[in-house]
């Protein structure tokens, strides 16, 4: 106010003065002409502000008058209120940044259930398109009754599990809903196909290892009871060793079925290693023996071993997996027929391990089930040679252990090969493994 009047009083004085002098009109004159110029300057210094308010963010034009210090405090202001709401929003990117991150989904819907925001694993787990579902109720999203009756529950103590299919793919959510703020929610989504997955393989495995040891067990503990029950002398001889031998028989399943068990054991419990050199060769030589035992001349055997081919692993593993194929051979071959083992290099540098068999062939649409645990085309004939149905599963198992794959190939009455194909990074021969001894 004292920064208008003084200007006025100014020219009043002046006003004054000239009128003294040079008449009361003259003294009027300049009083008026220095009211104008002090109107033409407001003037200028308010357009000035004008084009300063259309960019805000500037600072504000210097010396305009009166309004300097009515600017400088409204600059000031909006210079904290523009730094306070950087940071505010860039806390609360970090805050998406984190929810972005979350191993889990999560998303927020309003008091009706509508969507409010997503993350790209909740996204992914129900199929939301946040710009196309945004506002939308999430039950007309997520189709599904069982989600229906979950969502209209007054609280939620438990998480729903929810079978989702979408786009032919099939997957297992474990959803969980919590009132947040006021009149909010929010929804956590978990994807734990794979660890139902799991947990129905351990429960399989518990059902069929009972099962496997139920049918053993029953038979020996009847002969048991059978043999106690009968007076002394009730049996011949000669029934007395069928009897025992039935008994030893299934004894020596349980034996087979428990050894098995714990190979697969070991398999899955130890680590990885890269291993030594193991001489193939040797491992092949010994099942070969083995098989010939097993088939007593019945079938012909053929060979074709590269005996300067070592494989860096593990003895053991390699041994069950090579005996696991030959005995295989044997057992699933009629008499007369011919099994040919091999053992050479591949035209990639790596190596072969084949048995091939003129047996009794598998189906096509069996094949590819062979390693699951416990899966046998014929399970009376695979008992009847003591088969555990686990071999496969553990040839496998060594298989990848040793970066290898596990080869089936197999015409239905014709035979089968079985062959396990090492990496080059796998191979390592004679000279090579003695070159490393030395150094
Ligand atoms: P098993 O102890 O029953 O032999 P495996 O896991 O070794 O268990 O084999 C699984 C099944 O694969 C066998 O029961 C048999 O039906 C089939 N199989 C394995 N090897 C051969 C083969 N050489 N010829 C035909 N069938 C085979």
């Amino acid at each position: 106010m004292i920064r208008t009047l003084v200007p006025v009083g100014v020219w009043a004085l002046l006003g004054g003065l000239v009128g003294a002098w040079l008449g009361a009109a003259t003294g009027w004159g300049v009083f008026a002409v220095g009211l104008l110029t002090m109107v033409l300057a407001s003037g200028w210094q308010l357009s000035r502000i004008a084009r300063w308010i259309h960019n805000i963010d500037d600072p504000p034009p210097p010396s305009v008058g009166p309004w300097d210090g009515i600017l400088a405090p409204i600059y000031r202001k909006l210079k904290q209120n523009r730094l306070e709401l950087q940071e505010r929003t860039r806390s609360f990117q970090r805050v998406l940044l984190a929810a972005e991150a979350l191993p889990d989904g999560a998303l927020t819907l309003d008091a009706d259930q509508a969507l409010l925001w997503c993350n790209q694993t909740a996204a992914t787990h129900l199929g939301l398109d946040l710009e196309r579902d945004k506002h939308h109720s999430i039950l007309n999203i997520v189709r599904s009754p069982e989600f229906a009756a979950y969502a209209r529950q007054a609280q939620w103590d438990k998480p729903l599990v929810l079978h989702l299919k979408r786009e032919s793919r099939e997957r297992t959510l474990l959803l969980h809903l919590a009132p947040y703020g006021v009149g909010q929610f929010l929804m956590v989504t978990r994807d734990i196909t794979q660890i139902e997955r799991l947990e129905n393989m351990r429960k399989d495995f518990v059902a069929n290892v009972s099962h496997e040891m139920r049918t053993p067990l029953t038979v020996l503990s009847g002969f048991l009871e059978t043999l106690h029950d009968m007076p002394e002398g009730a049996l011949d001889p000669d029934q007395r060793r069928h009897y025992l031998g039935l008994m030893i028989e299934q004894s020596r399943n349980m034996q087979a079925l428990v050894a098995d068990l714990l190979t697969l054991s070991a398999l899955e419990s130890s680590p990885n290693r890269h291993g030594e050199p193991i001489l193939l060769p040797a491992l092949i030589q010994t099942a070969l023996a083995q098989g010939q035992a097993l088939s007593g001349g019945r079938h012909v055997f053929e060979t074709q071993i590269d005996e300067n081919l070592r494989i860096l692993g593990a003895d053991t593993e390699l041994a069950s997996a090579v005996t696991n194929l030959m005995t295989n051979a044997v057992n699933y071959t009629p008499d007369e027929g011919t099994i040919t083992v091999t053992w050479a290099r591949t035209e990639d540098g790596g190596a072969r391990y084949a048995v091939r068999d003129t047996g009794i062939g598998i189906a096509e649409q069996d094949i590819v089930r062979l390693t699951e645990r416990f899966f046998r085309v014929d399970r009376g004939r695979s008992r009847a040679t003591g088969g555990t149905g686990l071999g496969l599963a553990i040839t496998k198992h060594v298989a990848i252990r040793h970066d290898a794959t596990l080869r089936i190939d197999s015409v239905l009455g014709k035979g089968s090969t079985f062959s396990i194909e090492f990496p080059p990074h796998r191979v390592c021969t004679a000279e090579a493994a003695a070159q490393d001894h030395a150094a």
